[in-house]
Order: C-alpha cells, then sequence, then structure tokens
C-alpha cells in the first residue's frame, strides 16, 4: 500500500511517499480501516519536525475515515463494511491503518467519507473548547484568533450558535470574508491591525470573555490583555510558535484563567470520544455546521498539503486522498 513515511525530523522534504506491506491485525482488540479521506493538522506538522516526542521511522497522520476491513476476533460491535472515523491513530497518510477498536466511531448514513474525515478531529477541538472548557453563555463577547482555519471556522460557527458574539482575526481579505460567513460579527486582520487595540475598541472597552488562541507566540501576551475581568485564556496551539512563558502573578489584575487544552484530555473514554462526535456529526446532519473542505491533495503530494498549511496558504480543512 502506499504510504507517507517520516525517516527523520526536518522540513516537508522528510515525507516519503512509500510502499510498504498492509499493517497486520493484532489477535485483539483491533481493526483494519482501508482509508478514503485521510485528514491533515497542524499536529502532524509538529510530529514532523520532531516537536512532540516519538520514536522514528512513522507513517504520518492520526485522522481519517473509511471502511473496516477486518476485526481480531475477540472485536464486537464492529464488522467488516461499516463506515468509521477517528482522529487519534498514528500512521493515517496510508491507504490501510490498524486501529483500536475502540478509538473507532461511527460514521451516519448521510455523511460522506470526506466530510467525516474532515471534520472529527477540528470538530470535536471546537465543541470541546466551546462546550466544556469554556461553556459560551448566550451574550458573551469572545475573540477567536485564525477565524478561517480548520478549527477556527467551526468554533466560529460553534460559538455564534451558542449565542455569543465573535471577533475574528486572520490575515487576509479573503480568509476575512470566510470568517464573517462562518458567523463572526467583527473581523480584525491581525497582521496590519493591532488586534488587542481594536477588541478593545470593539468592545467599548469591555474586552471579551474568552480567548481562543491556537496561533500561540505572536498573539498569547496581547490576549491576556483583553480579557474581562475573571476572563479565560484559552491557549490551544502554536501555529506561529510556543507562546512564552508567564507567572501566576501576570494573570492577577483581573483575576484571570489560563488554561492549555488538548483534544485527548476531552475524549479520554470510547464513551466519552462517542458522545463528542456524535454532537459534531449531529450538528452537520441537522444542517447547523459547515464542512468547508477546500483543499483536496493526492496522498503523494502530502508534503505539499504540509507546505501550505504552515505557509497560511489554507483556509478550512485540507485532505489527502489514498
Ligand atoms: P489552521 O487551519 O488554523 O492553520 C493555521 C493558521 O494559523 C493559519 O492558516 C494562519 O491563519 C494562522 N497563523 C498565524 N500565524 C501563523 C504562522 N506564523 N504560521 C502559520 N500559521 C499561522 O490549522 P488547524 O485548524 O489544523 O490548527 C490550528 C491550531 O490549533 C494549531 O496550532 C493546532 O495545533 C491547534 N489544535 C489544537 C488542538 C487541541 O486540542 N489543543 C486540536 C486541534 C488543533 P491566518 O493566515 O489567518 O493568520
Amino acid at each position: 500500500m502506499h504510504a507517507i513515511v517520516v525517516k527523520s525530523h526536518g522540513g516537508p522534504e522528510c515525507l516519503a511517499f512509500e510502499d510498504l506491506p498492509i499493517p497486520s491485525l493484532g489477535p485483539s482488540g483491533q481493526a483494519l480501516v482501508r482509508l478514503a479521506a485521510v485528514g491533515v493538522n497542524f499536529i502532524d506538522v509538529y510530529q514532523r519536525m520532531g516537536k512532540y516526542p516519538g520514536t522514528l521511522p512513522f507513517v504520518a497522520g492520526s485522522e481519517g475515515a473509511g471502511t473496516v476491513e477486518a476485526v481480531s476476533p475477540d472485536v464486537t460491535g464492529l464488522r467488516p463494511g461499516d463506515r468509521v472515523a477517528f482522529c487519534d491513530v498514528r500512521g493515517s497518510y496510508a491507504a490501510y491503518v490498524v486501529a483500536p477498536a475502540e478509538r473507532l466511531v461511527p460514521v451516519p448514513a448521510d455523511v460522506d467519507d470526506r466530510t467525516a474525515a474532515a471534520l472529527l478531529l477540528q470538530g470535536m477541538t471546537a465543541q470541546y473548547l466551546s462546550k466544556s472548557t469554556y461553556p459560551i453563555r448566550p451574550g458573551d463577547v469572545v475573540l477567536v484568533h485564525a477565524a478561517a482555519g480548520g478549527v477556527g471556522l467551526l468554533l466560529t460557527q460553534m460559538a455564534r450558535r451558542a449565542g455569543a458574539r465573535v471577533i475574528g482575526t486572520v490575515s487576509t481579505e479573503e480568509k476575512a470574508a470566510l470568517a464573517r460567513d462562518a458567523g463572526a460579527e467583527d473581523i480584525i486582520l491581525y497582521t496590519s491591525q493591532d488586534f488587542a487595540a481594536e477588541t478593545m475598541r470593539l468592545t467599548g472597552g469591555a474586552g471579551v470573555n474568552a480567548v481562543y488562541d491556537s496561533v500561540g507566540k505572536t498573539t498569547f501576551e496581547k490576549g491576556l490583555d483583553v480579557l474581562r475581568r475573571r476572563g479565560i485564556m484559552v491557549s490551544f496551539g502554536q501555529s506561529s510558535g510556543n507562546a512564552p512563558a508567564i507567572e501566576p502573578l501576570r494573570l492577577v489584575n483581573r483575576s484571570l484563567y489560563l488554561t492549555r487544552p488538548k483534544l485527548l484530555d476531552y475524549i479520554t473514554t470510547a464513551e466519552e470520544l462517542r458522545e463528542r462526535a456524535a454532537d459534531v456529526f449531529g450538528m452537520v446532519e441537522r444542517g447547523e455546521l459547515h464542512v468547508r473542505i477546500a483543499h483536496v491533495y493526492p496522498l503523494r503530494d502530502a508534503a505539499q498539503a504540509q507546505r501550505d498549511l504552515e505557509g497560511r496558504k489554507t483556509t478550512g480543512k485540507i485532505l489527502l486522498i489514498p
């Protein structure tokens, strides 16, 4: 089967298109999935760079959707032919993957494979950020950085639906239009405008209840300045580089909260995973959530896909097709 293998840490050139044997099923608790679509995420870039621990070589990727081909003898509740999706199984940049059966979620009949692969990781992230990390209430004002990105477009829609006024930051006019369509009332071009001053102006000096910050290095510090009393900084990514270290005392002025959440801690059990997945699939089925699949590449072009993601050239979701 074709797969994208990382043999050394580094730039996109470290992603090699190779022919590997189809992985074999273990005796217990696993399923072999034939992939129809593979999700590209920023975490794939961090893993390629070696920012997170892991051993070399490895097949890149952790998200995808497809059809179960076979299951270990002790697996119940999953059969060959079932359509499934996953977001935390290593080795998804490939034609096949072997996954723990309990990390697979069923895909509803009216959600196609590409939508399922596009939705799970970023959709459940937007879901837990807006419903669990900081449960958004009607009347809240929230600042969403990189609002036209994969997580950004979904989070903006969910925050709006929860009744919040969303202020979104983006780098281009094209991205501004997308974020506006997703429900952002105000857009700040943070590459040319001071987003902190602009946020304070837009809120009449009041600031926001929550900042959802996936950008990190270039936005984190100033984001603390736009929070209201007892507001929360949700620092959930670092697309521009790591956020700087701060002392707890930095939060004393206005009694701010700071959290650095990650999806895996919000889908700890099979039940929690399935609940969150069902919630986001349900939003799509009811027409409440639009998934923008803006970039589809053949699997062999994974390096270009990651180059574009790192180069801020993408909006919404990027998929690879094996
Ligand atoms: P995006 O589609 O949001 O792509 C990243 C975006 O970040 C770019 O399009 C760009 O938007 C913005 N950005 C700002 N500065 C830079 C920079 N210097 N270099 C590159 N991009 C920059 O990616 P994802 O939706 O896949 O992920 C967004 C972030 O969320 C990532 O940091 C990811 O790791 C994190 N994440 C965290 C999760 C968690 O549970 N903690 C789960 C999922 C994702 P613009 O051009 O508008 O500035």
